[in-house]
């Protein structure tokens, strides 16, 4: 039985991996930050909660990082850990770095120590590439536009020098949007589907967003940890673009998730806020994961119609089944 230690085990993808490694009969611990408020929930919608070894590690604090990885004895570690709200990063551009940058530093410095024989994944971005047109790939220039970006920019390198450097079997995936029911409510898709459930259900009445003129490629975060796995069974540490190679406008998005719950013309319910723009945004992102599906046999399932109705189902039923108050974050951000 092998063990998986995974850093930012209580996010989106952590909760994934978690069921996908479960599933694969891995022994897996996760490292979690203490909080004020609930902090589970995610895993244990999943129901997998009970199953993992939960391990109390910041990406800020080197001895928790160590005592992590000293007690999980890991074959394989999957760095999700990061300020991963691009907005956010705007306004914390120094917490950014230090968590989402050099936090992979620390990680690194503790394998070269106390475990080089693990094998090492760490999440990057395509929110790296920045505002070069064109479908990227693995040899394509960075020029981020944000302090997540570039944070993830200095962790990226980092990891291949680690590789060169010092042989850790190291790989970053180049990971496009993902989403999922379990995406955080900040962030820009699920702020969509859970305030149009909302609506629907008279529970809110307008959704604000930004800059809705831009175009993604989505795919669903339970196809997308899949790749991450894969790319720590071969032989040789890599780097891989996951992506679907499709690109979608927010607006497609709005559109079809207004028509899976049954609003009809987004425009009735969706302002405008100028507030919550980004200073600095990306038009449109692509990727191109050639090299996944040829080289780890990886390719997405989940389409992005499916993606959408998945994500409104899960939406709508939550508000169907509950009683309590609208709690969803129709924040002044979006992501
Ligand atoms: P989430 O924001 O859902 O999860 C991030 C995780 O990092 C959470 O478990 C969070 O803990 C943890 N974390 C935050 N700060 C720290 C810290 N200082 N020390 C330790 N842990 C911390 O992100 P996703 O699951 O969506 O993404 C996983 C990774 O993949 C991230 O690194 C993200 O940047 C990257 N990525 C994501 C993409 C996407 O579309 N989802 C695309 C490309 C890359 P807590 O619950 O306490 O906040």
């Amino acid at each position: 039985m092998k063990n998986a230690l995974i850093f930012g085990v209580t996010g989106q993808d952590g909760s994934y991996l978690t069921d996908f490694l479960l599933k694969k009969n891995y022994n897996v611990f996760g490292t979690f930050r203490r909080t004020s408020h609930k902090l589970f929930e995610r895993l244990e919608e999943m129901e997998t909660f009970e199953q993992i070894t939960t391990i109390k590690a910041d990406l800020t604090d080197q001895i928790s990082i160590q005592h992590a990885i000293k007690q999980s004895q890991p074959d394989e570690i999957y760095n999700l850990a990061a300020q991963s709200f691009v907005t956010a990063s705007f306004q914390q551009p120094i917490l950014t770095a230090d968590v989402t940058g050099i936090g992979v530093i620390r990680v690194l410095e503790t394998i070269k120590e106390y475990a080089p024989q693990a094998k090492f994944y760490q999440a990057s971005t395509s929110e790296m590439y920045g505002n070069y047109p064109g479908i990227k790939n693995e040899t394509s220039d960075f020029k981020p536009r944000s302090p997540y970006g570039a944070s993830k920019v200095f962790a990226h390198h980092m990891t291949v020098n680690y590789r060169d450097a010092y042989n850790v079997f190291a790989c970053c995936g180049i990971l496009f949007n993902h989403e999922s029911p379990l995406r955080g409510l900040e962030f820009v898709t699920r702020k969509i589907t859970n305030t149009f459930a909302a609506i629907k259900f008279k529970k809110a009445q307008k959704l604000r967003l930004g800059n809705i003129y831009v175009k993604r490629d989505w795919g669903f975060a339970g196809d997308y940890v899949e790749a991450m796995w894969l790319m720590l069974q071969r032989q040789n540490p890599d780097d891989y673009v996951i992506a679907t190679g499709e690109s979608h406008s927010l607006e497609e998005f709005l559109t079809l998730a207004a028509e899976y719950t049954g609003l009809g013309d987004w425009h009735d319910f969706v302002e405008i806020d100028e507030s919550i723009k980004r200073p600095t945004d990306i038009v449109e992102l692509v990727g191109d994961a050639s090299k996944a599906k040829k080289v780890l046999g990886w390719k997405p399932k989940v389409g992005f119609k499916e993606l959408i109705k998945m994500m409104v189902d899960h939406d709508m039923n939550f508000f169907k089944s509950s009683m309590d108050p609208f709690t969803q974050i129709n924040s002044k951000e979006n992501d």
